[in-house]
Parts: structure tokens; sequence; C-alpha cells
């Protein structure tokens, strides 16, 4: 692609913004930024950038530069239907976003995650894995650094792993991962996409581009992921807990085997420390992927063993008078809760938070089996005690912290509290880490009955 003397246009300049101008402009482009918040405001942006060659057009948008730059680099947040790109697209436009950019200049393998649950987990294990097989790796995308990053520093990365949406999907053109994986399909993001089928949709592109050389590998144990397999051009490489495979990678009694050209390697999970049974979907998932693009498989065995997962994905925070406390404030969607509560028994469930537009009655067999008390907190509470309620013992509470004191109260000794919200944070935090650091900080300072 070329770039030099090209008249090309970036919406917002947020971090992505700020790299993808600096990329472009040393490439030689004419670059014109515009965003709508004040010079004022994006001061130490405009610092990064200063000495570089760039036209400037802030605290409002401008209807003609759309229409005339070549191409339009937009942040994946701006929606589809913005009159800003309708204009630039009516005037026959290229609209693209950092990553499909990015993607254009990389020539190492590049492999992409999505999923509704798990990407952040199996793109870093994966990254984790090829670093540990001594590969140069990049991870990115929509966790860590954007991808335009790799490229502008002109680092030459042996593998590259990048975490994808479905918003950045949705604007993706020639982007062609060798592998792409997709972990699972359920109920989210409603209160942006009209209908689950369209938000479907958006993840199925990580295949559009893919080719016979490539890999798409699908969990079939997601029976939607499993009924959309057919019609993919990429080799679909299957897995799954309940399947055994010629071809795919697959667990059976405490194995992982993975079967591919003649090759089989066997995997022990004994040692493995992450806990529940999707985050062997997300290792199935990182192993493939590492193995699919030449990693060996003890050097990958080593970094799965001391992989110990991230913070805010069921992370144990204590025991207090035989009671296990767990904070999972990264599920804010209601099957990240199913994996959740499928983890464990005698579950006191706190749970709500801001409402994304989805049904919560998934919940009801795991609510009404594991769940011993359900209290809720936040906007989405009086909807989640209609639903679930007449399930359990079911309690309203104001704040989180009041919710971890009733809890530590009705919790059984042998039983666990579980924070799984089942929803945004946006109504009381600022984001799902504050959240979290507000459950944990609740938990730390409770008392237990010997006074401890
Ligand atoms: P994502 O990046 O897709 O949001 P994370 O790895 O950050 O995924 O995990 C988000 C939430 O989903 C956490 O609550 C985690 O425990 C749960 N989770 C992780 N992997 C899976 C999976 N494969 N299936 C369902 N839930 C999962």
């Amino acid at each position: 692609m070329k770039l030099v003397d090209k008249h090309i246009l970036v919406v917002g300049l947020a971090r992505t913004g700020i790299a993808v101008t600096r990329f472009l402009a040393r490439s030689g482009a004419r670059v014109t930024v515009t965003d709508l918040r004040s010079a004022e405001t994006l001061a130490a942006a405009l610092d990064e950038l200063a000495g570089l060659a760039v036209d400037y057009v802030l605290g409002r948008h401008d209807e003609a530069d759309f229409a005339a730059a070549e191409l339009v680099v937009v942040s994946p947040g701006v929606p589809q239907d913005s009159p800003y790109l309708l204009a630039a697209r009516r005037a026959g436009r290229e609209v693209i976003t950092e990553i499909e950019l990015a993607a254009r200049f990389i020539v190492a393998p590049l492999a992409a995650i999505t999923g509704t649950n798990g990407k952040t987990t199996t793109t870093t294990l994966t990254g984790e894995i090829f670093r540990g097989c001594g590969f140069r790796t990049f991870v990115g995308g929509n966790i860590g650094n954007p991808l335009i990053e790799l490229v502008e520093s002109g680092e030459a990365a042996e593998r590259v792993v990048v975490e994808i949406s479905s918003f950045q999907l949705e604007w993706i053109r020639e982007f062609h991962p060798r592998v792409a994986v997709l972990l699972n399909l359920t109920e989210d993001h409603l209160d942006r996409y009209a209908t689950f089928d369209e938000y479907i949709a958006a993840k199925m592109r990580i295949f559009e581009n893919q080719d016979a050389g490539d890999y798409a590998i699908l969990n079939l144990d997601d029976p939607l992921v499993a009924s959309l397999a057919g019609g993919l051009k990429a080799a679909v490489f299957p897995m799954s807990q309940q399947r055994e495979f010629a071809a795919g990678i697959f667990h059976r009694d405490g194995t992982i085997v993975f079967r591919h050209a003649g090759r089989e390697e066997r995997f022990p999970t004994a040692s493995f420390k992450l806990p529940g049974v999707h985050n062997l979907d997300n290792i199935m998932a990182a192993l493939a992927t590492a193995l699919l693009l030449g990693c060996d498989a003890q050097r990958a065995l080593a970094a799965v063993e001391g992989f110990v997962g991230l913070p805010h994905r069921m992370e144990f925070v204590r025991e207090l008078d035989g009671v296990r406390y767990y904070e999972d404030s990264k599920a804010t969607n209601v099957g990240s809760v199913e994996k959740a509560l499928a983890s464990f028994t005698a579950i006191t469930l706190i749970a709500g938070g801001k409402d994304k537009g989805g049904s919560y009655a998934p919940l009801e067999p795991l609510v009404r089996e594991r769940v011993e008390h359900l209290i809720l907190i936040g906007e989405a509470k009086e909807r989640m005690a209609r639903e679930l309620g007449q399930l359990t013992d079911t309690r309203q509470c104001t704040t989180l912290e009041e919710a971890v004191t009733l809890a530590a109260q009705l919790a059984a000794p042998g039983g666990v509290v579980l924070f799984s919200p089942a929803c945004s944070s946006f109504d009381m935090f600022r984001d799902y880490a504050e959240r979290a650091e507000r459950f944990k900080a609740a938990v730390r300072a409770l008392v237990g009955r010997s006074g401890r």
C-alpha cells in the first residue's frame, strides 16, 4: 500500500489515533487529524505529535475533509452510520480502522482471536506460548498495544497475536489472519447491535478473507459456532471437550490431544493452574494456534503450566470462616457467568450492574442448582430479580460494600462467594477494574467470626 503523498484523514486522537498519525506522517502521507475535542483538551496528544507535518481540525468535524481524503482511518468506536462517514462513502472514499491498516504492513504469521468470552485470556496465553517457544512475539489489538505500534516501531516480530472484537471486525476489508479462532458465541452487546444475528455476522467476518492455506479454529462444543462451520474457505481445525478428531484438538480423560498432518501431541492437564472448564477451551485454542504456527510441544506445555491467568477473571481473593471469595468483575455477560457458576457449588452470587439488553434466562438452571443466595445490585437489579428471583433466596442491596457484608453473613462454611455481575459496570463505577478493586477491598475488610 503506497502512502507517500496520499491524503489521509485520521478520525479520533486517542492512543491509537496518535500512533496511526505518527506512522502515516513519517511514511510521507499528507495527514489531517480531526477530533470533536478541543485543542486544549488534546494538548498532551498534540505534544506527542509535535514536529510532524500534520493538519488539525479540532473541536469539530468538517464534512468536506471526509469527502476529500483518499483514505479515512477511524476509531472503531465511531458508529458505522455517522453522517460524516456516510459523506466519505458517498464520495467513494475507503474507510478503515487501525487494525486493518496495520495488518496490511505485517508480514509475520498473524493469529486473530475472537468470541464472546475468553479472548483476552486466550490471546495472552497464545503470546506466552510463542515467547516460550523462542519467537519474537507481538501481542495486541483490543488488549495492550495497538497493532499499528508494531508497524510504527519497525521491529520485525516473528509471530503476531491479536484479540479482535466485533466492533473492529465490522470495519475490516482485507484483514487476513493465518489462524483465526472463534471461541464461542453467546448474547452480548445487544445495547449496540439491533439483533443477535447482526452481532454474529460481525464476528464471522474474521474468516472472510482467509483462504485454503489458512486455519479456522472452531469450538464445536458451542452449538452456534458448530452450526456456522460450513462454507468457510479456510481449513476448519475443530476443538472439543466432548468429541475426538483425526485432525483437531480435543480433551479426553485429563489429556489434551492435538492431531494434525500425521503429528500427535499430548498435554496432560493435571499441572495446569487455570480454573474452570472454560479455561480448557482457552488453553486448547491457544495450543492449537501455537502448534499450527510452528511451536514445539514440550516448550508450549511448559508455557501453559506457567500461566496463572489474568486478574478479574474468576480471581481467588481470600478464604474467611471456610468461605472462599472469588472476583469475576470481567464477567459482563450471561455466557461468562454461566461458566463461573458451573465451576462452583454452594454459591452466594453477587450480580447486577448496567443492563446490556440480553436475557438472563440462560442462567436459570445453574442458579436453581447451585446458587443458595442471590444478591443483586445496580440498575439491572429489578429486572434480574424478576427473571431469576423466584429460583432462590434473592436480596437487593444499594452498594457493592453492603452486598459483600450481606454475603459474608449468608454464606455457610464450605461455600463460595462469587462476584460475577453479568452486566457492565458503568452505572456505578468507572470500569470493570475499579469495580473489581472495590469488591476486593470490601472482602479484605471483612472481619471473621473469630474477630480476625
Ligand atoms: P474477553 O476478552 O472475551 O472478555 P476474558 O478472557 O477477559 O475474555 O474473560 C472475560 C470473562 O469471561 C471472565 O469472567 C472469564 O472468567 C470468562 N471466560 C473466560 N474464558 C471463557 C470462555 N472460554 N467461555 C466463557 N467464559 C469465559
